[in-house]
């Protein structure tokens, strides 16, 4: 299996528009400093995964040679723009291909994202073509919810600490599972802890701010705090804004304080499992 980082950036992205930040400037000659929306995919070979739909997804599945490749469940974190947005990009898919498999996309997504999608996605799908919402099979996630996918692949969800309410995923593959936890600040309840703790291969984490700017989501110290106690074999710093550090000083930080347990993504970082 192996996953894909789609994009790492917050919701500004690098380099933002109009911003003259060191960062921002310094990313036009450096790839791994450019980071469009974060958002990753899940390749099993015959079964894929997508967490989260940026406004980019298209741009970033034709980047990464992904265009032909199906993707069965997507899981939406939260209804802030770029983290779903992405889903009407969904609709161009090959129809012809992908109805032979499965006519449509299976998308999970908590009842406050359902609420906006009915709202605002909704209308807008309506209104542009019929066969437009025969594409999507919207899925209602609760907390603590135990999903099977399929004989192999179960998801758990749990709430994270953000300004919306935001699901996160905790992903088991056979023996190995995988934590999406973006959006999030630190203020996790125990029960959601202790969760994490149980999904220990790899752990992936919003690591928006240098330093805290307010609640909602990690700087690089509660991420290192984070990722020493919950202790994961692996994790990774994703949702990285440029009011952060350049990508090579991150994630020199990062691995140096938790013994090379946490690095920094980067736009187009495959990990295999
Ligand atoms: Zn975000
Ligand atoms: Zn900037
Ligand atoms: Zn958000």
């Amino acid at each position: 299996m192996r996953l894909i980082f789609l994009g790492t950036g917050d919701a500004d992205g690098i380099p933002a528009l109009g911003c003259r930040c060191e960062i921002c400037r310094k990313s036009v000659y450096s790839e791994k400093n450019r980071r469009t929306r974060a958002s990753i995919l899940l390749d099993l070979g015959d079964y894929s995964i997508l967490i989260d739909a940026a406004p980019e997804i298209r741009y970033q599945l034709n980047r990464y040679k992904l265009n032909e490749k199906y993707i069965n469940t997507v899981l939406i974190t939260h209804w802030h723009y770029e983290h779903w947005i992405g889903i009407i990009e969904l609709h161009s898919w090959d129809r012809k291909k992908t109805q032979k498999i499965e006519p449509k996309f299976t998308i999970f997504m908590n009842k406050y994202a359902f609420h906006q999608y009915n709202k605002i996605l909704n209308p807008f799908i309506n209104a542009t073509n019929t066969w437009l919402k025969e594409r999507y099979n919207i899925k209602v996630v609760e907390e603590y919810m135990r999903i099977k996918l399929n004989d192999s692949i179960e998801i758990f969800t749990i709430p994270l600490d953000h300004t919306i309410p935001t699901t996160g995923y905790l992903i088991h593959i056979s023996d190995t599972c995988i934590g999406y936890l973006v959006d999030t600040g630190i203020e996790l309840s125990s029960r959601t802890i202790e969760n994490i703790k149980d999904c220990r291969d790899l752990i992936i984490l919003d690591v928006t701010w240098y330093k805290k700017e307010g609640k909602g989501h990690m700087s690089i110290r509660e991420a290192i705090d984070f990722v020493n106690n919950i202790k994961p074999l692996k994790a990774f710093a994703t949702h990285i804004g440029h009011k952060n550090l350049l990508h090579e000083e991150l994630d020199q930080v990062l691995k140096h304080k938790t013994n090379n347990v946490l690095s920094a993504a980067y736009d187009g970082l495959i990990v295999r499992l």
